[in-house]
């Protein structure tokens, strides 16, 4: 039998759909029937909803699963049975549109397996200190509930119908613009007296989470294709627990780690939700905007269940005071007291004074002994550079003399430092360079898939700045990125192990100057500006302590001195040994001061973990060096 022309159409889509799935995965597809279907026209590129596809898969027979990537025009359905499968096959390739509007009918091929599932169908774990109390109020109470709830006040502001939501606030207003309340201006309506049996009746179930009544009311009423989004209940505004009380239709809730854990949670009619401890405080719950939910059935089957009206009560109580907890990723309270120690020390403009005079000018005048000495890359940072796959964008931000470059990895390598000297040395050795400062860096975001700022942060001079400066790097990588950040760390002896920098005694210089610039030491002559830094040290911070080269740290912020002793000795590489060895007995050899920040352990971590949008992947200590990986989500 000839094929006719729309089955001609159908199966060269399906050919090409075939070769952009291989391409794409390596997975091959199969002529024969498999349980594993793909939908060449329909994925989360084109806007496809999972319960939409479920719905209308269903009816062929039972399905494990339907997996959707990421920026992917296509998805799979893994059904129970290949005789599903085949059902399904002969009813919709080429035949059903998903909806009516649709430009073209799907396209479907078995495939011989699908990409590893995805984990948004995972209801068996949920977060620690959630708990879901089923069947909390009767159908009379669910009813009274619904009726005490006069919606003609919400006319004022009190009442706000949300883009996405209708909302009433009790007790005190939930400002949506802060995500806090205001605690000194309580509403004049109180939490209705209906809800008071809710608190006997846990007192009843012996769940003793409440020390005292909730003191504030959120009322949100959904309508299906209504949702909110993900979100933390404001810890500085609110104390543990967060109770919400589901009336009306069921519904998923999803919470979400930030380590990419993802739970949902089926909330049904009239079941009272418990969120404590790491539930409340470190991950993130919402709703998403859709008609039907995915949720397993009894057998372990997926179905969808159509969204209604459904009312949520959220009682919460109003916290005094800041929060306390050990969830610090999620908490304003803790973010604010770690940003607010730093605005006490130092205000920014001194510190851009400083790290003008003590940084960027001392590299200037020393960048020259880039072009001579030997540097050799540090094998930790090299490690990574390394394992970042061929065509990946680097960028080296406070490049130095591009020492990681070079590498013939099949990066494309791009540097930058605010050292003009040092970009002409970069020029010069023909890598791709540009001046800037590194808390503003001029590049697109999302443009890196990997970033290095090895030595650079400990030279800017308040907590606020470092942030920034990593923020800044974050902002660069694109979803996957990885950034690798060395800091100088101000133990230099960990596990009775003393640093390189410790160990290094005089006789050890060479090996000094295949290492980090501290190390490499100054002209013997000694220029006017030269003179103009030494001078200029304890006049315009003369609270800095001076550091003793080759000892333990005795304090975070400092000046490391770098001079080179009269009639000292310094072996080098034979070409440089001449020029950097001049004896100059007559002329009094200046010290250049640089400014230093030096991490404590953790500190680092901590600075991190105030960056959104990123997470540590890794984190170590490295010859002195406190040391974090981290990744942009
Ligand atoms: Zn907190």
């Amino acid at each position: 039998m000839a094929e006719n022309k729309y089955e001609r159409k159908a199966r060269r889509k399906q050919t090409k759909a075939k070769h952009i799935l291989f391409q794409d995965t390596g997975i091959s597809c199969s002529d024969e029937p498999t349980k594993y279907v793909m939908v060449a026209n329909a994925g989360l590129v084109t806007g496809l909803q999972q319960e939409q596809l479920l719905e209308l898969c269903l009816p062929y027979g039972g399905v494990d699963g339907i997996v959707m990537l990421p920026g992917k025009s296509y998805c799979f359905i893994i059904f129970k049975d290949i005789l599903y499968a085949s059902k399904a096959y002969a009813a919709i390739h080429g035949k059903i549109k998903l909806t009516p509007n649709d430009s073209g009918p799907l396209y479907l091929a078995y495939a011989e397996k699908v990409p590893e599932l995805s984990h948004s169908w995972n209801y068996d774990q949920k977060p620690p200190g959630l708990i879901l109390l089923e069947e909390f109020v009767t159908e009379d109470e669910e009813k009274s509930l619904l009726n005490c709830i006069d919606w003609k006040t919400s006319a004022s502001h009190l009442g706000q119908t949300l883009k996405h939501r209708r909302v009433k606030h009790y007790g005190y207003e939930f400002q949506y613009d802060t995500n806090n309340v205001d605690k000194e201006c309580p509403l004049s309506e109180n939490i209705p007296s209906e809800c008071n049996f809710l608190w006997d009746r846990l007192k009843d179930k012996n769940i003793s989470v409440l020390s005292s009544f909730p003191t504030q009311l959120t009322v949100n009423h959904y309508q299906p294709g209504q949702g909110i989004p993900s979100h933390v209940d404001t810890h500085s505004a609110f104390k543990d627990p967060i109770l919400s009380l589901s009336l009306g239709s069921s519904i998923v809730m999803e919470f979400r780690h930030q380590d990419g854990r993802v739970s949902p949670v089926i909330l049904p009619q009239r079941s009272l939700l418990i969120m404590s401890e790491e539930a409340r405080y470190a991950w993130s719950h919402g709703i998403t905007p859709r008609k039907m939910d995915v949720i397993p059935t009894k057998n372990g089957d997926l179905t969808v269940q159509q969204r209604g009206d459904r009312t949520s009560f959220t009682f919460r109580f109003i916290r005094k005071g800041e929060c306390n907890c050990v969830y610090h990723d999620l908490c304003d309270s803790y973010k604010k007291k770690y940003k607010k120690s730093e605005a006490d020390t130092n205000c920014d403009a001194v510190a851009a004074k400083l790290e003008s005079l003590h940084v960027h000018e001392v590299y200037e005048e020393i960048a020259s002994h880039f072009s001579e000495t030997r540097h050799k890359p540090w094998p930790n940072v090299l490690s990574f550079v390394q394992s970042l796959p061929f065509g990946s964008v680097l960028v080296d931000v406070g490049c130095g003399n591009c020492k990681y470059f070079g590498n013939k990895m099949g990066h494309f390598e791009i540097g930058c430092d605010h050292s003009v000297s040092l970009a002409k040395v970069c020029h010069d050795r023909g890598f791709e360079v540009f001046n800037c400062n590194c808390l503003s860096l001029p590049l697109k975001s999302g443009i890196a898939d990997g970033c290095l700022s090895i030595a650079v942060i400990h030279h800017l001079a308040t907590k606020e700045r470092r942030l920034q400066a990593v923020e800044e790097m974050v902002r660069i990588l694109q979803p996957g990125g990885k950034a690798l950040i060395y800091v100088w760390a101000k133990d230099q002896q960990r596990h009775n192990t003393q640093s390189s920098y410790l160990k290094q005694d005089r006789k050890n210089r060479k090996k000094d100057c295949d290492g980090e610039l501290k190390c490499v030491p100054q002209h013997a002559d000694g220029s006017k500006s030269r003179n103009t830094i030494l001078n200029k040290v304890s006049s315009q911070f003369p609270s800095l302590p001076v550091h003793t080269n080759r000892t333990q740290f005795q304090h975070q912020d400092l000046l490391v001195p770098w001079k080179r002793k009269p009639g000292q000795k310094i072996e080098l590489d034979n070409k440089t040994e001449g020029a950097l060895c001049l004896e100059n007995s007559s002329q009094e050899l200046p010290t250049f001061y640089r400014y230093y920040h030096v991490f404590e352990e953790g500190e680092l971590e901590l600075l991190c973990s105030c960056v959104k949008d990123s997470k540590v992947v890794q984190s170590y200590y490295d010859q002195g060096n406190w040391c974090i990986v981290l990744e942009r989500v």
